[in-house]
């Protein structure tokens, strides 16, 4: 009778093929039972649709010829939780806390904390978006919300948006008022908007970070359980450099690196197809290289990107085949893969050598 070590056996063949590894190594099979020859578990979507229905076959045949009687498998979103978060600094039923910064503004953060989010929620998880960029909250824009959140009380209740929950801290200041405030004034705001706000339960929790190494940053990283930081770059030295400013902080704050996303990595021409490098190349791979973090997708410079950002609509949803939407449906696999892994290992309890 197959038991629960050869079922995982089994499994171990299953490789997922964009992130080349194996399901069981991803951490992406949750909550297996094993009994009787049958086998019951779930299944982490990374890419919706036909790619995960094909992995799931993939796994059932396995099992089968490993021995199983009966095979029953249940995609779904739902995301490994930060086991940190379980304690201080955590929100009520969010399972990961996930910050984008860049060194730099105008490098697309924003446009890539929005696509990712709706992308991740495309997998089928819950998924929260807070603009935290107090100098230019622009996610409201990118995400079309018509009306801000509902007040009841103390509480904050998000408009939802292509099905992601979404707060924006430029729904309470007004535009000068940014500038005016002082850092711990637009800490302690951004800190009210993480707890007053009902986010409910939330696989993932994207948090667009104000460009740079300053106090709302920082506050967070101490204050916040996070699961780990994604860092936004163009492929420019010069915002390599400064990224990797951001880089330090977050090291030195010991918020885990989840890896680095190239955005305006090159440009496509739509006639020819051929690439043109606009602000050069490398710049993320040197990056990963020098601290050991992945690269987690490269986006073009597309105009279909910008139109789309400045329409309200984007590009995952509007123009799902582009290839900027599937450099951000990339990105998003490799990112859930960066938690399930970090999650997993984060649960081991922690060896004490004397
Ligand atoms: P940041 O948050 O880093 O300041 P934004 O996301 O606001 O940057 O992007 C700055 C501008 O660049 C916006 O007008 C946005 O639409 C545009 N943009 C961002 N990424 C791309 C891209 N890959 N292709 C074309 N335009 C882009």
């Amino acid at each position: 009778m197959l038991n629960q070590e050869q079922a995982l056996d089994a499994l171990r063949l299953v490789v997922e093929p964009g992130l080349q590894r194996d399901i069981v190594a991803l951490g992406f099979v949750q909550e297996l039972k094993v009994s009787d020859g049958r086998v019951a578990f779930e299944l982490q979507t990374v890419r919706p649709g036909e790619a995960a229905e094909k992995l799931k076959r993939e796994a059932e045949d396995k099992l089968k010829a490993a021995g199983a009687e009966a095979v029953a498998i249940e995609l779904t979103g739902r995301a490994r939780g930060n086991p940190v978060g379980d304690g201080q600094g955590s929100l009520p039923g969010v399972r990961n806390i996930i910050p984008i910064a860049s060194g730099k503004g105008g490098v697309g953060k924003s446009t890539v904390s929005a696509n990712l989010a709706v992308a991740l929620r495309q997998t089928g998880a819950r998924v929260g978006l807070l603009d935290a960029d107090i100098y230019g909250p622009s996610i409201p824009t990118i995400m079309g919300a018509r009306q801000g959140p509902q007040l009841q009380g103390q509480q904050i209740i998000p408009p939802v948006l292509h099905g992601v929950a979404m707060c924006s801290t430029g729904f309470f200041l007004n535009p000068d008022q940014a500038v005016m405030w002082r850092g711990p004034m637009l800490s302690k705001m951004v800190d009210e908007l993480f707890r007053r706000v009902i986010w409910g339960e939330l696989d993932y929790l994207i948090v667009d970070l104000p460009p740079g190494t300053g106090d709302v940053q920082i506050t967070m990283c101490q204050r916040i359980a996070l699961t780990g930081a994604v860092i936004v770059t163009t492929p420019q030295p010069v915002a390599v450099q400064v990224a990797e400013k951001a880089v330090i902080m977050f090291q030195q704050l010991k918020t885990p690196l989840l890896g680095v996303v190239e955005n305006m990595a090159y440009f496509e021409s739509a006639k020819t197809g051929e690439r043109e490098y606009i602000f050069g190349s490398g710049g993320a791979d040197a990056l990963a290289g020098h601290w050991d973090i992945p690269v987690l997708g490269r986006i073009p410079l597309a105009t279909n990107l910008r139109e789309s950002s400045d329409a309200g609509a984007p590009i995952v949803v509007s123009n799902p085949d582009s290839p900027a939407a599937k450099g951000f449906a990339d990105a998003a696999a490799q990112l859930i893969a960066a938690v399930s892994v970090r999650n997993l290992n984060a649960e081991k309890p922690v060896e004490i050598n004397f």
